[in-house]
């Protein structure tokens, strides 16, 4: 299980000590915010992870293929072109995550469980993407459960791997059911302003 570190409006002076530490996974959920955060440091440190878990805007894709190892919100098969084709450009291959609209909210992206297996194929033969597993974000104040379990079911009938899920306030839960990257970001720095 993989610890992504959430530092979204946290400056590098505050996940300094983290790095140093010998900490590997982070993530953000803003493209510009990153880019200007991290391109330098992770120039200097290669092994550095750089995870997109934000919405993913087209016009940002070609700074984020750049800059991060992987995206964790795929969430369209627009994006998924996109995506194909920038990192074609520049010949990286990023891991994946498609993202799963679990609660079926009108206010979140992702792709239904019901059009997930279509998707997922699309990915795969018409974009060649490296697709490692699914993420999600589950409504609030529910049980998680029942989406982790859907999502950990999900996952099993593709044969992926890996599955992003849990936060600060659940990802204790969502280990239970599999998860293999947390995205902990106020457990770890603190409340964000
Ligand atoms: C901010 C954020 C997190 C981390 O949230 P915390 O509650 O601070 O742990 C995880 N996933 C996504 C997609 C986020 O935007």
């Amino acid at each position: 299980m993989k610890i992504v570190a959430v530092t979204k409006t946290f400056p590098i002076e505050t996940i300094l000590p983290l790095i140093d530490y010998g900490h590997l996974d982070f993530g953000e959920n803003k493209v510009q915010e990153a880019v200007d955060k991290w391109t330098n440091i992770k120039n200097a440190k290669k092994e550095l992870n750089l995870h997109m878990i934000g919405k993913l805007q087209s016009n940002k894709v070609k700074h984020a293929v750049k800059l991060f190892d992987y995206i964790h919100s795929l969430d369209s098969i627009k994006l998924a072109k996109k995506i194909s084709e920038e990192q074609n450009k520049i010949n990286k291959n990023l891991k994946l995550f498609i993202q799963i609209n679990i609660g079926n909210e009108v206010q979140k992206s992702g792709i239904s469980i019901k059009e997930l297996p279509e998707f997922y194929k699309v990915c795969l033969k018409e974009f060649n993407l490296n697709i490692i597993g699914l993420m999600c974000l589950p409504p609030n104040n529910i049980d998680t459960s029942l989406c982790f379990e859907k999502m950990h079911k999900a996952s099993k009938e593709l044969n992926l791997n890996e599955l992003s899920m849990g936060m600060s306030s659940d990802y204790l839960n969502a280990v239970k059911f599999n998860s293999s990257f947390v995205r902990i970001g106020s457990k770890i720095f603190g409340n964000r302003n």
